[in-house]
């Protein structure tokens, strides 16, 4: 906030009527401005305040980019507006220089409340925006506050009254609206999206319209993004009817200009799945004096390739970042990453979006990503703001057409690169020996490799993954594992079987082995073994460490609630899947259900149904009728017939109906299945499902002071865990925590429904089945 100096009355009714001049001046400036006719290069020739432009200035922010030139006039106006253009090319500051201005024109003062609300969805892009505004809000007299997720902090609760300009990530400001008493968004003027598509995206959409439900219908809304899916519908959400388009958005879209930047030269090479390691490792060193992205699709897979990496010394220092990891190491390694020369950095798309590293010199994108926009993104962390960059996609030979295909229809086309065979290496054996000698590198190596597997299962674009086509075996050798863990489909039906077996008690199992025919329990002895019991039995005799033990056990536990394959390790046989069947009701609950069902029918059938008369007296729908009654009305065969054929021809509409009902609830269910699965992926990048302890950053009224470093705020007081080695400071650790109390979410994959999915499921998948 501006100095207070101590001023006589007059003197403040002068001041203050300069400040209602300016501001007055401004308004009218706003109101002539004609972006057709002005022609305007520097912010200074926008009609915008003393304070944003000074703040500007000292960013050195003087010079406008194209989207700032043609979006900042019409969101000054008021406009709603949905603004597009490529990554680096400046979008911060068209969003928020009128933010700021709208709030100075409305003299925006600590008691008005929130004016302002920003969602990223991202932590670390929320943070950058934070920065940003800090920087050229220097000189106003707002306050900002930043909440996102991933720490515990004592939150602030009558501040966050207080905050005019709040930034957060969806989950977490949900979060606040429903908690915060003094949360009142009442006189909301501008809500903001940054990665619009990415906001309005299924994996928000449910927070995202929570959270428009607060807020007035009478805001100003601005959208940006560097691509944009956005349906009409998603707009009508928003309640953006009347909006302008603004950007490179058509251009986006046209035939003869293509939506990356042109400063950045893209490259793909064909690699198949088992030697993208290799190809990754040859790349590295010969790229030392560089500053690399890798992109993963998972972030078991950045771990497993970041640890053992490490391990073969490429000569160039190494980083990781995926949405798993704990806050404080995120924010760190982003940090370091930012200031770092000559690096290379392992990431999921947490980053792939909106996030502005200086000088990177490589993007490379070692898994294919699920679509074009989300190829767009990652490659836009490079080439940013008119600087050169370059891009490089691994894919592999399934992948190769379609994948260009779908580039093409874009307008972009990455030049083909070859593989000098004489740079060919292979680091093959040096996983295996690392992996031998190593458990828990294995069993990194492992969760990546089902990981990755599964991140191709449920990739929605079909006609460029082909999970069918993966070459199991290679890809484990390739990893460094002796043979591929071995991969079952579950489907629905062996999860329940599971469960039910897990709630049979040991009584009704020797009762069961006692009843059967003796080829339902192979068992020998009365009880059965599940794979803890046989795991636990190991443990007596293993050569393994109690650390490994604890971390299969973990796995165990994660892959019968969690994941649709199973790992079956070929070289011992720690976890044995296999679980007999059993063909008598088994559990507790199951015997309970099927009881209460037949009570629920006998005190619900029909014999006491009742249907209300006119007079309003009940009568049971089956009431017999008076016998003379039943004469007069003719023959009786004739009315049995009549009778038998109506109530067959209901019955007949009520059984299409009902399956008709059930074949949608089916579907729906495996939707709702394959959508979790991709939230459970996604959730490398997605905040809100990580979000639990509120954290605020609020402002202190003076935007410059307002960055904080993230342990100040930090109140971590969780206890110390044991941790592996290569625990990653990550959250997994509690995630997998969850599931062995058995907490944890349950993903299923829906049985195979026709014969199509049964037979792309199974033609390919190894042993198991
Ligand atoms: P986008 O959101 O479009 O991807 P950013 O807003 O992150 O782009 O800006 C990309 C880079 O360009 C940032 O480093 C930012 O500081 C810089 N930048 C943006 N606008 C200007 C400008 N008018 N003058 C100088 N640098 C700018
Ligand atoms: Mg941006």
């Amino acid at each position: 906030m501006a100095k207070k100096q101590k001023h006589t009355t007059q003197q403040r009714k002068q001041l203050r009527e300069r400040e209602n001049q300016k501001i007055k001046d401004l308004e009218t400036r706003i109101e002539e401005y004609n972006p057709k006719l002005s022609k305007a290069a520097l912010f200074q020739d926008f009609p915008i305040s003393e304070h944003t432009l000074k703040g500007l200035r000292e960013a050195a922010f003087i010079k406008l980019t194209e989207i700032q030139r043609e979006s900042i006039p019409l969101s000054l106006k008021g406009h709603d507006v949905l603004g597009a253009a490529k990554t680096g090319s400046g979008k911060t500051l068209a969003f928020l220089i009128p933010v700021i201005e709208k709030l100075y024109r409305e003299k925006w003062t600590d008691m008005d409340g929130l004016g302002a609300l920003i969602i990223s969805p991202t932590r670390e892009l929320a943070m950058q925006i934070y920065e940003v505004l800090s920087k050229i809000g220097k000189h106003t007299t707002f306050s900002a506050g930043l909440v996102i997720g991933g720490k515990d902090a004592t939150f602030e609760k009558e501040r966050i009254s207080r905050i005019n300009i709040l930034i957060g990530t969806p989950g977490r400001i949900l979060q606040h609206m429903d908690q915060a008493v003094g949360f009142n968004t009442s006189n909301l003027q501008l809500l903001v999206l940054d990665e619009a598509d990415r906001c309005l995206d299924m994996g928000f959409k449910r927070t995202i319209d929570a959270i428009v439900n607060n807020l007035p219908a009478s805001r100003q809304t601005l959208l940006f993004s560097a691509t944009q899916s956005q349906s009409l519908d998603d707009l009508a959400r928003l309640s953006l009817t009347d909006y302008k388009q603004v950007g490179t958005m058509e251009a986006l879209n046209s035939k003869d200009s293509i939506a990356t930047p042109e400063t950045l030269q893209q490259s793909y090479i064909q690699v198949s799945l088992p030697d993208k390691l290799d190809v990754l490792y040859s790349f590295i060193k010969s790229h030392l004096k560089s500053k690399l992205i890798v992109f993963l699709s998972s972030s078991k897979q950045v771990h497993f390739v970041y640890e053992t990496f490490r391990k073969l010394q490429p000569g160039l220092s190494l980083m990781h970042l995926h949405g798993r990891q704990k806050q404080t190491a995120r924010t760190e390694t982003l940090d370091k990453f930012s200031r770092a020369q000559h690096v290379c950095l392992f990431s999921t798309d947490v980053v792939a979006r909106g996030i502005d590293f200086p000088s990177v010199d490589w993007v490379i994108q070692l898994d294919c990503p699920e679509d074009v926009d989300t190829y767009i993104h990652r490659v836009g962390r490079s080439a940013r703001f008119g600087k050169e960059g370059k891009s490089l996609i691994l894919l592999t030979p399934e992948e190769e057409e379609g994948f260009l295909r779908r580039l093409k229809n874009k307008n972009i086309e990455p030049s083909r690169l070859n593989i000098k065979q004489s740079k060919k290496k292979s680091i093959k054996p040096q996983l295996q020996s690392l992996l031998f000698k190593d458990p828990e590198l294995k069993y990194l190596g492992q969760k990546a490799f089902i990981s990755y597997v599964r991140s191709i299962y449920i990739q929605k674009d079909k006609e460029v993954f082909h999970f069918d086509k993966i070459p199991l075996e290679e890809f484990a050798n390739s990893l460094g594992l002796p043979g591929a863990p071995k991969i079952k489909m579950k489907g629905m039906k062996s999860i329940e079987k599971a469960k039910e077996l897990k709630n049979t008690s040991r009584q009704l199992l020797s009762l069961a082995k006692a009843n059967d025919e003796g080829d339902v329990i192979k068992e020998e002895k009365a009880e059965v073994r599940t794979r803890y019991d046989k795991m636990f039995e190991r443990k007596n005799q293993t050569v393994l460490s109690e650390h490994y033990l604890n971390i299969t056990k973990t796995q165990a536990q994660e892959d019968e609630d969690d994941d649709f394959i199973m790992v079956k390790r070929q070289d011992h046989e720690l976890i044995e899947t296999e679980l007999p069947e059993l063909l008598i009701p088994t559990s507790k609950r199951a015997q309970k259900k099927a009881l209460s069902r037949k009570a629920t029918l006998a005190a619900s059938g029909n014999p006491t149904k009742l249907k209300f008369d006119e007079d309003g007296v009940g009568r049971p729908v089956y009431e017999l009728e008076d016998e003379e009654e039943f004469h007069q009305k003719g023959d009786s065969e004739k009315q049995k017939e009549e009778f038998l054929s109506k109530e067959t021809h209901l019955m007949e509409q009520v059984d299409v109906e009902d399956k008709q009902v059930a074949k949608e609830k089916k579907q729906e269910k495996k939707r709702k299945r394959l959508e979790a699965m991709r939230r459970e992926m996604e959730a490398d990048m997605d905040d809100s499902e990580y979000e639990d302890e509120p954290v605020a950053y609020l402002g202190t009224g003076n935007l410059s002071d307002d960055i904080q470093s993230e342990d100040e705020h930090s109140n971590d007081e969780r206890q110390p865990r044991k941790r592996s080695k290569y625990a990653d400071s990550s959250d997994e650790d509690e995630e997998e925590q969850q599931l062995s109390n058995g907490n944890g979410k349950i993903i299923e994959v829906e049985e195979p429904q026709t014969l199509e999915d049964l037979e792309s499921l199974t033609a390919n998948l190894i042993g198991g089945l």
